[in-house]
């Protein structure tokens, strides 16, 4: 199957070694994407394990899970990069009602030995 962050490539050859931990993501656009592909799937523990520790309180994995269950993944779209550890993207989804929705955000990454996680997210117009 073609991965579902939209790169081109194959699950196998992009984000499915860093869903089972085989990899780790190597940059925070290859956190971000492996992420994306996380809610079309959906994989709420991959999802948990690569928040950073101190927000994990902030999320729940049902949650996460269940966010990815009911929407429809349909395309990842990467806008900018402004520095190694913020990426803006616009996430493309359909909702539970069948509504196209975007969710734009610039997110801000760090790196823990030698592990990416997400911290925290601006969710832009
Ligand atoms: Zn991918």
């Amino acid at each position: 199957m073609n991965c579902p962050c939209c790169s081109g490539k194959s699950y196998e050859d992009c984000c499915k070694p860093y869903h089972t931990g085989e990899k780790n993501a190597p940059t925070a656009e290859a956190l971000m994407r492996s992420r994306f592909s996380a809610f079309a799937i959906p994989n709420g523990e991959y999802l948990m394990q690569t928040t950073f520790p101190s927000k994990r309180q902030n999320h729940s994995k049902k949650d996460l899970q269940e966010w990815g269950e009911i929407n429809e993944w349909t395309k990842l779209e990467i806008v900018s990069k402004p520095s190694m550890n913020k990426v803006e993207f616009k996430a493309f989804y359909t909702d539970e009602n069948g509504k196209q929705q975007v969710h734009h955000e610039l997110s801000q990454f760090k790196m823990i030995q030698n592990r990416w996680f997400y911290v925290t997210g601006e969710f832009l117009d």
